[in-house]
């Protein structure tokens, strides 16, 4: 038997407290394969949760390009190598052509970070607008984008938090253009000016509430108005994981000047890139001499290329479109079942369903607790998000099947039945 309570002391002991883990009874995993995942006990899991290994757990090609790299050479930017210029050419083929440039970094908040101050670099102002549901990584100054937990000494003077949409209480998108305008005129009024709108055009941590093409376009065209760019922070709906489109801008309709990329780059090997036109990239490099011991080396590069290659040769991006598609549909059967979720949304391979106590579509954060934990009983992980945590969060890796999708919705239509809906 696995001691869950002994690795959980020495986690404490070692890690310090407050060290997250899932589940009342955090898991012990041990292995991965593709959509699957072992504990210690040898037990199987349907991974449901994990969009870091995108093209599943694993992946041969993958391991492969990262080993073979590795008994090469890995070194750093500051000897040439092709690996670095062949992964970026190839990235940007995938984008707008105005996008035309990258940094190669290892995290998600650190491409985050340049982003904001390579909008400062290119706009010369240093007004920074984010949602006020979001989280957008762990800097000293990326981690002020989260309202979850306000830094010590309060949050900068030049930052202000929009209300994030919420296309369940309030439908119109009118109110999340109106709070990033009134955003723009403090920041004008304050002397800051605005430097950009960083924002996931997916909203995945807001929720991932269904939007309509062009719903961001109000608040984009302010921005710029007022001499402000647009990050988008595509660590989350990047890399085709959206189903109908490569990115989440697109589907949206917008195109920004900066574009952010992590977690399912590398499938699991930590690196991420900052995305951009060649003049706005410029205005970083040169206002701030960026090196990056560990970003775009050779083994990072690798790995990140046998990512798309899989991604384009095994047609992952159609599989997330049409599974998606299914497993939705089949969860808005359940809908009719269970009038508890109030809605089921999503796109491609990252969809969930809100749960509500009411009429008045009051989040039932406790019970979707509940819902999640009676997942993992029967051996399906995923977990929850948004206002209240009320709502299903599924975004498993993009090898997800017609029959994994069965295997989910089957599963979750007995935890539902046998979970009472109390607040
Ligand atoms: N942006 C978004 C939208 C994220 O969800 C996260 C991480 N959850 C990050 C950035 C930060 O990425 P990382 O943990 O790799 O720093």
């Amino acid at each position: 038997m696995a001691d869950i309570a002994g690795l959980m002391a020495r986690r404490e002991a070692l890690l310090g407290p407050n060290v997250a883990a899932f589940y009342n009874e955090p898991l012990h995993i041990v292995k991965g394969d593709g959509v699957w995942l072992w504990d210690a006990d040898g037990r199987r899991y349907l991974d449901c949760y994990n969009n870091v290994p995108h093209v599943g757990h694993c992946h041969p090609k993958v391991v492969e390009a990262i080993a073979v790299q590795a008994a090469t050479l890995n070194t750093h930017t500051r000897y040439l190598h092709e690996g670095i210029l062949d992964y970026v050419e190839k990235l940007v083929a995938r984008f707008d052509a105005s996008l035309s440039a990258a940094i190669m970094v290892c995290t998600g908040s650190e491409a985050n970070d340049i982003a904001l101050r390579m909008a400062q670099a290119a706009t010369g102002h240093t007004g920074i607008i984010a949602t006020d549901m979001t989280y957008h990584g762990n800097t000293a100054l990326v981690s002020q984008l989260s309202t979850r937990k306000p830094p010590i000494g309060g949050f900068a003077a030049n930052l202000r938090h929009a209300p994030a949409p919420d296309a369940l209480r309030r439908p119109s998108g009118d109110s999340f253009a109106e709070g990033v305008t009134a955003s723009i005129a403090s920041l004008a009024a304050e002397g800051f000016g605005t430097a950009c709108l960083i924002v996931d055009p997916f909203f995945a941590n807001e929720g991932f509430p269904t939007l309509q093409p062009g719903f961001l376009d109000q608040a984009v065209a302010a921005v710029r108005e007022a001499g402000g760019i647009i990050i988008a922070d595509e660590v989350q709906p990047g890399f085709g994981r959206i189903g109908t489109h490569w990115w989440g801008h697109e589907k949206v309709g917008i195109t920004p000047e900066i574009v952010t990329l992590g977690k399912p780059m590398g499938n699991g090997h930590p690196v991420a890139a900052v995305v951009a036109g060649h003049e706005t990239l410029s205005a970083f490099r040169n206002a701030f001499g960026y090196f990056n011991t560990f970003g775009g080396n050779p083994v990072s590069c690798a790995a990140a290329m046998a990512v798309l290659e899989v991604i384009e040769t095994e047609g992952l991006v159609e599989n997330a479109r049409e599974v998606g598609a299914y497993a939705r549909e089949r969860m808005r059967a359940l809908a009719g079942k269970y009038p508890f979720i109030a809605d089921v949304r999503g796109s491609g391979l990252f969809f969930g369903a809100e749960m509500v106590l009411d009429d008045t579509n009051t989040p039932a954060g406790n019970f979707t607790a509940r819902v999640v934990e009676g997942m993992k009983a029967r051996g399906i992980l995923l977990n929850r998000l948004g206002k209240d945590y009320a709502t299903l969060k599924i975004r498993p890796p993009m090898v997800f099947s017609r029959e994994n999708a069965d295997l989910l919705v089957d599963t979750l239509d007995a935890v539902l039945a046998e979970t009472p809906l109390v607040p």
